[in-house]
């Protein structure tokens, strides 16, 4: 009989995920197998264990959208065993088995190689939503925007999360000031040493309003809440700025006029990391590894077992957790 490993597993819809033992005898189809060290958590990782949100499309499914790991075999020419890759997003976890497991077998276009100065704890540290923080950070530079040392800062919503922490670290560090929105005044401090300049309460921005504009408040933002806070948000932006928006933590829905668009120029980004492109994907993960205060990521992140997945689920999605949280699948 073959060897048996953990793995998180959710075997129907609306029903959590709990840890099954698996083999090789239950790998996908694929040219390239891993062997995961570490996976991460992020929101969408809480609605699949929790089974609360339509995220596994197919079933059993492992979840985890994130992993980085060992190639253990592989037939595509470009990888060799021992290679230590990372794979994030390409539906791991909705439409292919993920990251929470010991071994996983999936596309080789999928890959790309452990960044050079980072570790595979500090990509995992990184996952998903650092990955998303710097698309919008690429997005917000690629529609001109630029520091403004003495202007308006740049706002980042549900910043005490994973992709709102890594964002206002990536923005400090690129010279904006920022402001950080939070509903949690215990992480202030953290925010803060991120980087923000200023704080502001997430209920100043989950307001509704009858104003189409309100007075030029923000150069920019990165928004991981959307609905009435997305809203506030483009009412607030000044002429010419950008809100580069991936997150719905606050809703899906949004309730805006055309007139911040048409009267201010102002540009929403929709931000999508799942299918980014490889060439998109390989410039962010490059300016990661750059630009990134690696102490700074080692501050913010907890590393967690495996085994406390669904503790972790539930604490995602009611906004307890703090940064980011790295899945050592091995213990
Ligand atoms: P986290 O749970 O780590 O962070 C979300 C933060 O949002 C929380 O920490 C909290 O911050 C704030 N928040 C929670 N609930 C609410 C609420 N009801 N209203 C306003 N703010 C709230 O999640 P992630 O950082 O992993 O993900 C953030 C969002 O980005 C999610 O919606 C996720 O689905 C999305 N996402 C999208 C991606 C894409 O490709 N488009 C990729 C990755 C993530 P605080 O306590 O500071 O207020």
């Amino acid at each position: 009989m073959s060897e048996t490993y953990p793995a998180v597993v959710v075997t129907e819809p609306s029903t959590p995920a709990a840890i099954r033992e698996l083999s090789d005898a239950d790998l996908p189809e694929g040219d390239v197998t891993i062997d995961v060290s570490y996976s991460s958590l992020n929101y969408k990782d809480g609605l699949a264990v929790t089974g609360r949100g339509k995220v596994v499309r197919h079933f059993p499914m492992v979840c985890g959208i994130d992993l980085a790991g060992v190639v253990h075999e592989c037939s595509a020419p470009q990888w060799r065993n021992g290679d230590e890759v990372v794979v994030t997003g390409w539906g791991l976890s909705e439409t292919h088995p993920g990251g929470y497991t010991h071994r996983q077998r999936l596309r080789s276009q999928w890959i790309i190689p452990r960044p050079p100065d980072l570790s595979l704890r500090q990509t995992m540290a990184i996952g998903t939503a650092g990955l998303t923080a710097m698309l919008c950070v690429l997005a917000l530079e690629h529609s001109g925007l630029e520091p403004a040392p003495e202007g308006r800062e740049v706002l980042v919503t549900g910043a005490g999360g994973g992709v709102g922490s890594i964002a206002v670290a990536i923005l400090a560090r690129h010279g904006y000031r920022v402001a950080a929105s939070t509903g949690r005044p215990d992480t202030h401090d953290h925010l803060r040493a991120l980087g923000a300049s200023t704080i502001v309460d997430r209920s100043e921005l989950d307001t509704s309003s009858s104003r189409p504009l309100e007075s030029e408040r923000w150069l920019g933002a990165v928004d991981t809440v959307g609905g009435q806070t997305l809203a506030t948000v483009l009412r607030q932006t000044s002429y010419r700025g950008a809100v580069a928006a991936c997150g719905l933590v606050g809703g899906t829905d949004l309730h805006t006029t055309v007139l911040p668009f048409i009267l201010r120029g102002v540009r929403l980004i929709g931000i999508d990391s799942v299918q980014c492109p490889m060439p998109l994907r390989a410039k962010a993960w490059h300016r990661l590894g750059r630009d990134l205060d690696l102490a700074m990521l080692d501050k913010i992140t907890t590393v967690e077992p495996m085994s406390r997945i669904s503790e972790l689920a539930d604490a995602i999605l009611a906004g307890q957790t703090r940064g980011r949280v790295v899945v050592d699948v091995n213990s």
